[in-house]
């Protein structure tokens, strides 16, 4: 067997996990847009976001998280207005601190590549294509990908294995012959192996339990540092 392609989760995989206040990164959007009812309205938001989330694991990843658009459509928000676009990047910028991506990323990468292995991002995310491309850009690492998809353009989320497919046909590269990378035993780990990828876990990220499950998961490997993806790549495609 030889691997040909490597597909990576974003959050809490590329980008290492980081415990946020997700009400307080809403109070920076809510603050602009209605200072008079920040905190209903930063409240709104994040239980509708959470509602999403909980959602697309209830449904295997059938139904997707959706786009940001629609949750402030719930809350009542004008998308098309000044104060809108204003709010929205300082709740992106509030982000920022969070997003950086993992130092190993530009020599794994790199070394993947130079290896003739192809590379891609899958990520569950609300968030548009345009955000997630400068995210990668500012840390130098968005030319080192085949293939970026973006759960906010496609109507599923993972676990689901339509988004895992499109990736790889997108590659053409087959399954067998591919690798996921992720944080989530459920939706990267059990994901990924249901259309035949292998699953390597990094499992440092505390993810909510109404987002996760014990559903005697078990990945093909297990690393402690992303750069680790390397060594766990090179032994199987001996
Ligand atoms: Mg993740």
């Amino acid at each position: 067997m030889t691997i040909q392609a490597v597909v990576f989760d974003w959050g809490g995989t590329l980008t290492p996990w980081h415990n946020v206040d997700l009400q307080e990164l809403w109070m920076g959007y809510a603050e602009i847009y209605d200072p008079a009812n920040a905190e209903h309205l930063a409240e709104t938001l994040n239980h509708g976001e959470q509602a999403r989330w909980s959602r697309q694991f209830e449904t295997n990843g059938e139904v997707g998280t959706g786009i940001l658009d629609e949750l402030f459509h719930e809350a009542g928000v004008d998308t098309s207005s000044p104060l809108h676009f204003e709010a929205l990047e300082r709740y992106l910028s509030g982000w920022d601190p969070h997003t950086y991506t993992d130092p190993d990323a530009v020599e794994l990468l790199e070394g993947l590549r130079g290896m003739g292995i192809k590379t891609a991002v899958l990520s569950n995310t609300m968030w548009p294509r345009r955000h997630h491309e400068s995210v990668l850009e500012r840390d130098g690492v968005l030319h080192l990908f085949d293939y970026l998809l973006f759960t906010s353009e496609t109507p599923a989320g993972k676990p689901h294995k339509s988004v895992f497919a499109d990736v790889l046909y997108n590659l053409d590269v087959d399954p067998k012959n591919a690798a996921f990378v992720g944080d989530r035993l459920f939706d990267d780990i059990h994901g990924a192996q249901s259309i035949g990828m292998k699953g390597i876990w990094i499992p440092h990220s505390n993810i909510p339990a109404s987002q996760s499950t014990d559903l005697g998961i078990t990945p093909d490997a297990t690393i402690q540092r992303l750069g680790e993806v390397m060594d766990v790549v090179a032994g199987w495609s001996v």
